[in-house]
């Protein structure tokens, strides 16, 4: 299951990882309230969507007064937003989180996964933060640094360090930014993640280490022990046929063409795909 950025800052904070001040809003006049209760010189508006790439989409927004705010928010709430990661049909926005503006240094990327290669949670991280990680991978894969966590104590001080040693953050926030790792590998493991990742890490011009992204997936098999998580839930975001097929425990997923596979188990399924694909389907 996945969570809006605004949704995943909030349990972040809880397990004290630093992010920005930040209020969601679903309209431009709750949007302009939110700048102005901030108080800041600089807000950000931000399309909240189940989809990464807003930003090149001209879904982040910088502000610097409120008329700037309500200018922005009215165009983007209510915009169908296309991102690499929406496809085609792109996502209609119809909520906006406004977040005090950054006074980013340097952007770093940090995740957490869970690997099936080695079957443990793997902490990743690059100094290529910002641009898509799926482009770092492809083109500079020395420049993703892992850690593999034991499951049995879980990720320590020391791995923390090397990695913000290797991305070079500053020597001297590397604590922060070790802190900063603890804190998240903490909220991924006792929410029962699937993914959680920050791009950007950011190290601010006042020497914070903060994440001004989040993007938290959950394991559905384990929601039944999250009914805060579950609460979180955005059908929105959803198809509307995956909702109608989980209220009868189906495992549908929607995809485009117009054959349809009802399959008993993963591989079988997969194969049929694969047939169908073959005979040019
Ligand atoms: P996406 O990954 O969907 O494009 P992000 O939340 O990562 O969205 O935002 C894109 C970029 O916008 C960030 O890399 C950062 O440079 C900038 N940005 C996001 N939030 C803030 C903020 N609160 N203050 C300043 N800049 C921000
Ligand atoms: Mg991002």
């Amino acid at each position: 299951m996945n969570i809006h950025e605004y949704q995943g800052k909030e349990v972040l904070r809880q397990y004290g990882v630093a992010v920005p001040r930040g209020k969601v809003a679903f309209t431009v006049d709750e949007a302009v309230k939110a700048a102005e209760e901030l108080g800041t010189a600089v807000s950000v508006v931000k399309a909240q969507i189940h989809a990464g790439g807003r930003g090149k989409a001209g879904g982040v927004k910088v502000a610097k007064s409120l008329d700037e705010v309500r200018q922005y928010a009215s165009e983007i709430l209510g915009k169908v937003l296309v991102t690499h990661q929406t496809g085609p049909e792109g996502k209609e926005v119809k909520r906006l989180l406004i977040e005090e503006g950054c006074d980013i240094k340097k952007e770093y990327y940090v995740g957490l996964v869970v690997d099936r290669g080695t079957g443990r949670v793997v902490l990743m991280a690059s100094e290529e933060g910002g641009t898509e990680i799926e482009e770092v991978a492809a083109h500079s894969p020395e420049k993703i640094i892992k850690e593999v966590v034991d499951p049995a104590i879980g990720l320590q001080t020391f791995q923390a360090r090397r990695i913000a040693y290797a991305i070079n953050i500053p020597n001297e926030l590397v604590n922060k930014a070790a802190k900063f790792m603890l804190s998240l590998y903490q909220a991924f493991v006792d929410k029962d993640c699937s993914i959680a990742e920050i791009n950007p890490l950011v190290v601010t011009g006042g020497g914070d280490v903060m994440a001004l992204d989040a993007k938290l997936n959950f394991d559905s098999n384990a929601l039944f022990r999250h009914k805060d998580i579950v609460e979180l839930r955005d059908l929105d975001e959803e198809d509307e046929k995956e909702i109608q097929a989980s209220k009868y425990d189906l495992s549908y997923i929607a995809l485009d063409g117009n054959i349809g596979c009802m399959v008993n188990g993963a591989g079988l399924a997969m194969a049929t795909m694969d047939i169908i694909k073959y005979f040019g389907g």
